[in-house]
């Protein structure tokens, strides 16, 4: 009785916090809560696997990649994907999602909530995928960190998933007789921020840890004269490339990612290393890794039939810089949709856009560039004097404009919105690219 009152009641919460508009994540599990204080401890008795998903950074990438593959295999799961990642969302997520026939938790959680956590939950598997020191004002010593989370692991029986390239993800290693290792071979891939940060001692004993290869940070291929080592890996990269896109081949097995950025090839074999725990086999995991994007603008990709498109905001020079590079990696053809508005959240000064470098666009294969926003002709006079000899079509509707980039069949879109372009390009994206689409 008091179960279902504390179920009811998380609805009815859900229900009224969005009728106010907020998207309502942690209401709901923070009044059940207040109801039934064992309400996660009961619903996580429920399902058979529970996978824990943690770590400083790409534990929302790693999880939603896991929940994503599983979902396209029709596993019915449940995961908070909305990342309310705390003991309230997490709450959250099994009331309002668990079914009679919901075998799987996906489970994203926030580092700092793992000891009040798993005195509810113990979860069959845990994932971790690196720590760094950006998040040291909240925790204090990475160090102490490491050691809290080793303490509320220990003796629980629960499965590791571990890094074995992060000596401090590593070392959770004495929280279980149950660990498993992923990584990546040396030269798998040449990192873009491959340089060296002060985290290089060891966490055993404190001593300098010798690297025979870093990828980056103090992610790499480390021994210790107190025998701490980078242990054997069960899974592991063995090289990728990014076209932008990542291309990573995992036990002689190729895998056409469709996110960027190389340090998303980490979260992929994390979430590989998980899958394949899980019992799931390469065939499996290729139906929900190819099909995965991100679904905020961001270096997302579209497809339908052999028309394919991106989108990636560009606010700034940098911004605009590496949406442009994106292009140079892309092969074949391409027409370019780019927007600038000049409304209060853009910032009145366009000027910035002679900061970026339009002059890349000259070595590329285009067939058309199309402008819009309320900047359009100031985008167009750009390109000019960047003197980029390809068509340039002007079309101030943002939406009209990305209609008109399905037309150039043969060509791959490359989108690039300013900051409050992006919602009108990116409904237009959704709406062209919808039929076809993997559910
Ligand atoms: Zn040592």
């Amino acid at each position: 009785m008091r179960r279902w009152t504390a179920t009811r009641l998380a609805k009815v919460a859900r229900q009224a916090s969005r009728a106010a508009g907020k998207k309502g994540t942690d209401l709901p599990g923070q009044i059940a809560r207040r109801v039934d204080k064992n309400i996660l401890r009961k619903l996580a008795s429920q399902v058979d696997e529970i996978v824990f998903i943690s770590g400083t950074n790409g534990k929302t990438t790693t999880s939603n990649l896991i929940g994503h593959t599983l979902r396209a295999n029709d596993i019915k799961i449940i995961h908070n994907n909305e990342g309310a990642n705390m003991a309230a969302g997490i709450t959250s997520a099994f009331i309002l999602q668990i079914k009679p026939a919901t075998k799987i938790a996906v489970i994203e959680i926030d580092e700092g909530s793992i000891p009040r956590v798993l005195n509810e939950v113990t979860p069959t598997m845990m994932v971790f995928t690196n720590f760094f020191r950006d998040q040291m004002d909240r925790f204090g010593e990475i160090d102490i960190m490491v050691n809290n989370i080793a303490n509320a692991i220990s003796n629980k029986g629960i499965k590791l998933l571990l890094n074995a390239d992060d000596p401090f993800v590593s070392r959770l290693k004495i929280a279980s007789d149950t660990v498993e290792y992923y990584g990546m071979k040396a030269h798998a891939h040449e990192f873009e921020q491959s340089t060296m940060n002060e985290s290089k001692y060891c966490p055993n004993c404190g001593q300098l840890l010798h690297y025979d290869y870093i990828h980056y940070n103090q992610i790499g291929h480390y021994h210790c004269n107190c025998g701490f080592k980078r242990e054997a890996t069960k899974y592991e990269v063995s090289h990728f490339d990014l076209t932008p896109f990542i291309n990573i081949s995992i036990e002689n097995e190729m895998f056409n990612m469709k996110i960027a950025g190389d340090f998303n090839a980490y979260n992929t074999i994390a979430a590989y290393t998980v899958l394949r725990e899980l019992g799931l086999n390469n065939d499996a995991i290729r139906r929900g890794f190819e099909t995965y994007t991100s679904n905020n603008g961001r270096m997302q990709y579209f497809r339908k039939d052999s028309k394919e498109a991106m989108i990636n905001l560009a606010k700034n020079p940098a911004g605009m810089n590496a949406s442009l590079s994106v292009g140079e990696q892309l092969e074949g053809r391409k027409v370019y949709l780019m927007s600038l508005n000049d409304n209060a959240a853009d910032g009145k000064d366009t000027s910035w856009i002679y900061d970026a470098d339009f002059e890349k666009l000259i070595r590329q294969d285009i067939e058309a560039i199309i402008v819009t926003g309320t900047r359009a002709e100031e985008l167009q006079l750009r390109l000019k004097l960047a003197e980029v000899n390809v068509p340039i079509i002007l079309e101030k509707d943002i939406y009209k404009a990305t209609a008109k980039s399905m037309e150039f069949k043969e060509s791959f879109t490359v989108a690039i919105p300013n900051y409050t372009s992006l919602t009108p390009m990116l409904s237009q994206l959704n709406h062209s690219f919808e039929e076809g689409k993997d559910k």
